[in-house]
């Protein structure tokens, strides 16, 4: 109890250069005040927009949002946010959670990317195939049941139970899960005709002995990948098992869909307290 209290100061960032940032906030705001109905400690949370480097060193913890992950990726670049974004994401290792374009940009690798046109961040083992589901207009909403959601939520029984609503705009799924090596994944390089992204960072975690440990799927959308048209990629896929949609690796989280667009707080109050978690350990060791 004494170690969580001593954590009562807390800065989120929400990475601002494109897309759906403002949302996020509204939403981390909504979270924070169920939390603060949850907990005895009396919590500060600060949430704040980031297009700076000495924005993002302020932050505790950080949320790459939807939108288009070229434009983010492009913004970032001329805005020299690429490099401190990787370190604080796989060297410094604060936690981080990327919805739909911020899923791509925490991927090592991803399929479908603007060719010379677009650079990834990296910190999750994993390949993504962007657009998976098609364009714009292919866009839909369904109905996830996310297991993390109900482990140790008091926040009603009917409550935690529904199913999330979640909206896929030109959603990327989580297509491979990759093998953890240091530095750039190699074996990405080429396959086939496939676009590939690799980060750039040298990953200096192991060398650090942090334990990364494995990529945990945290949520699938079961029922399409049968309907889909299988290429060589989807076609690696269990189709009883469904699409990956919620990926977690060691400090970073990422989801396909937007649950800053559905206005349901659920996720947020989640990832907040793993956030909590998170800062108490660094801020006590
Ligand atoms: N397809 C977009 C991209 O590649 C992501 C869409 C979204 O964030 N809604 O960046």
């Amino acid at each position: 109890m004494g170690s969580i209290e001593g954590v009562t100061n807390i800065t989120v960032g929400v990475l601002a250069l494109q897309g759906a940032f403002n949302e996020h906030v509204q939403l981390l705001r909504q979270a924070a005040k169920i939390l603060s109905t949850k907990e005895t400690v009396e919590r500060t949370w600060s949430f704040t927009e980031v297009r700076t480097e000495p924005e993002l060193r302020s932050c505790d913890a950080l949320i790459l949002p939807g939108g288009e992950s070229t434009a983010i990726s492009l913004v970032a670049q001329r805005s020299n946010m690429l490099e401190p974004l990787r370190d604080f994401v796989k060297v410094t290792r604060k936690p981080t959670w990327g919805t739909c374009a911020g899923l791509i940009l925490l991927a090592e690798s991803a399929n479908r990317t603007k060719k010379g046109g677009q650079e990834l961040i990296g910190g999750l083992d994993v390949r993504v195939n962007r657009n998976h589901f098609g364009r714009q207009i292919e866009s839909f909403e369904a109905d996830l049941n996310l297991p993390f959601l109900s482990d140790g939520d008091d926040l009603g029984s009917d409550k935690h139970r529904s199913p999330f609503r979640a909206i896929f705009i030109r959603a990327p799924i989580v297509e491979k899960l990759l093998p953890h090596v240091a530095g750039e994944q190699q074996g990405e390089a080429s396959i086939g005709d496939t676009i590939v992204a690799p980060s750039r960072t040298i990953d200096e975690s192991v060398a650090r002995g942090i334990n990364l440990g494995e990529v945990e799927i945290m949520g699938t959308l079961p029922g399409r990948a049968a309907a889909l048209k299988t290429d060589e990629n989807t076609g690696k896929l269990d189709a009883e098992a469904g699409d990956i949609i919620a990926v977690r690796q060691a400090n970073v989280f990422g989801t396909s869909f937007h649950p800053e667009l559905t206005g349901d707080p659920r996720i947020h109050v989640w990832w907040l307290e793993q956030v909590i978690e998170a800062v108490n350990l660094r801020r006590t060791s």
